[in-house]
């Protein structure tokens, strides 16, 4: 950390007194974001909340809430406490595609135990013809991309022939992923408008991240949404933005320091799809 010592002119010094008053924000954060906005840094950040592995192994406790989530970035998916449906940070509106089939706007005290976010600014813009299948579309984006080492942001829009995909039921109890999924819902729409929002997160993250591509549909009317299983679609506009810094926040809660982390949670996600 280092000290920093400068005068400051009466006019913006009311400004930042005035804001931390109001925010209750401390006067060396407000400087932190400006310079992070200055240099452009936040929008290469993706913020992550707890794990993967975590998340497998059933520590499914809400611990940040949706108010905070949408403090970070305007961009990004999850699911909320206790597996209550899936979550779709879209414009910065957050929304919550439940189990009985409704997407409702994310009530900003809701807690969630494992979300990314980040600001999405797209940097390059594609499109890509003749989607057959999930399959194919990870195979058409890999095609675009420089390197697999480094984590992508994409925001896909589109008419979609076929969307498949699936929202998990709210369980009392902690339990592991694949459980979870067992008594899932699964919905599958025929030509929809709609967007994807989704990360590329490398190999080695697994544990951390979501390994490989991992998306969530939201309609255009937001009246469907859930984690995408499926698609096809004659022709999507794909927007990219890479993000090279990652900030890990990790839950104090006792579920997750007790927890077991260790095992490699990629074939439970696998599984659980
Ligand atoms: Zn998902």
């Amino acid at each position: 950390m280092h000290e920093l010592n400068f005068r400051i002119e009466d006019g913006p010094w009311n400004i930042l007194q005035e804001h931390c008053d109001k925010t209750g924000e401390r006067l060396e954060d407000v400087f932190s974001a400006a310079l992070a906005d200055f240099f452009d840094i936040k929008h290469h950040t993706i913020y992550q909340i707890s794990t993967s592995v975590a998340l497998v192994e059933g520590v499914i406790e809400g611990y940040v809430a949706v108010r905070d989530i949408c403090r970070l970035g305007d961009f990004g998916l999850g699911t909320f406490d206790g597996f209550d449906g899936e979550g779709i940070l879209l414009d910065g509106i957050c929304w919550q595609a439940c189990s009985d089939g409704s997407v409702n706007r994310a009530p900003d005290e809701i807690k969630t135990p494992f979300w990314v976010v980040t600001n999405f600014k797209a940097t390059e813009r594609r499109s890509i013809n003749k989607v057959s299948s999930w399959g194919n579309l990870k195979a058409q984006l890999d095609k675009m991309c420089l390197s697999k080492n480094i984590f992508v942001a994409y925001r896909i829009n589109g008419l979609f022939e076929r969307v498949k995909f699936r929202s998990l039921a709210k369980t009392r109890f902690p339990m592991h992923l694949v459980t979870v999924t067992d008594s899932q819902l699964e919905l599958d729409l025929t030509n929809v408008y709609g967007t994807l929002v989704g990360f590329w997160s490398p190999q080695f993250s697994r544990g951390i991240g979501i390994n490989g591509y991992h998306f969530h549909f939201l309609s255009e009317d937001c009246k469907h949404g859930g984690h995408l299983l499926d698609l096809s679609a004659e022709k999507l506009d794909i927007s990219l933005q890479i993000k090279n810094n990652l900030y890990l926040v990790l839950p104090e809660t006792l579920p997750f320091l007790r927890a077991n982390l260790n095992n490699d949670p990629t074939l439970a996600l696998a599984k659980s799809e």
